[in-house]
């Protein structure tokens, strides 16, 4: 069993949260604890080479480049400085895609292999959705989401605290139930890609813009914090204008690089 960081307190920290790069802005991720990143994407770069080392398991939601672009250069900075694997855990069709496209020995070494196959940098380990993880006193359970490649949520229990992240996704009756199961729901970061006039778009990416999130937000049957993630570069004020002018009763949260969600 590993060691936790804070026996009762869950803190997630935003290292990345936008649709898109461009001066401070970084795509999905999120660090729980010091050893816990969900998704990799860009924002993975703003840990220090200490911090990276640290990293003992990366849950993915899917296999788009925006969640999992810092993976390969992460390993490569820590290759010679660890002794134990990073574990990236991920649905099948995800590692399928990672091996395939990325550790390739063409876009990157195989670094499941490297620097031998039986100690190698990372391990990649399948999981399912409905499947749970029990890591140093946090229990991670993946759950189906509907984007246009398989998808997945994460929702994440620690000390009584719950925490759960949508990934990316468009309207869905797989999400909503789980979180309804659980005894609390104390944040919620769900993705709003676009914009209400590209909602043609989001549909055929399969993302939520705030017609279709509020739509799937009546679902939910806890009173929680939600924090807004995934705004599209440039149209991030206008999202977050439509979301409340829908559902003014909500304090909708917009995500900040570097914010920290404490529970
Ligand atoms: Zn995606
Ligand atoms: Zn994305």
């Amino acid at each position: 069993m590993e060691q936790a960081v804070g026996l009762d307190t869950m803190q997630i920290r935003t290292l990345g949260c936008s649709g898109g790069i461009g001066g401070e802005l970084r795509t999905t991720c999120f660090q729980v604890d010091d050893d816990i990143l969900i998704d990799a994407g860009t924002g993975l770069g703003n840990l220090s080479l200490e911090e990276m080392k640290a990293i003992r398991h990366i849950f993915l939601t899917h296999s788009h480049l925006d969640h999992l672009a810092g993976i390969p250069l992460m390993v490569d900075s820590i290759f010679g400085d660890i002794t134990e694997p990073v574990v990236v855990h991920a649905a099948p069709p995800t590692l399928r895609a990672l091996r395939e496209h990325i550790f390739n020995w063409v876009i990157w070494p195989d670094f499941s292999v490297l620097p031998t196959a039986g100690r190698p940098v990372i391990r990649f380990e399948e999981m399912h959705p409905g499947e749970s993880v029990e890591l140093g006193g946090r229990r991670i359970e993946m759950i189906e989401v509907n984007h246009v490649v398989p998808g997945v949520a994460y929702c994440i229990q620690k000390g009584g605290r719950t925490f759960a992240f949508s990934g990316d996704t468009t309207t869905n009756d797989t999400l909503w139930p789980v979180l309804n199961r659980q005894a609390r729901l104390d944040a919620l970061v769900v993705e709003c890609a676009f914009a209400d006039e590209d909602e043609e778009l989001a549909g055929k990416a399969f993302h939520y813009c705030p017609r279709t999130l509020i739509a799937d937000l009546a679902k939910l049957e806890h009173a929680t914090r939600v924090f807004i993630t995934h705004l599209k570069p440039g149209a991030e004020d206008r999202i977050l204008a439509q979301l409340r002018r829908r559902l003014p009763q909500l304090d909708f949260r917009r995500l900040a690089g570097g914010q920290l969600i404490q529970l």
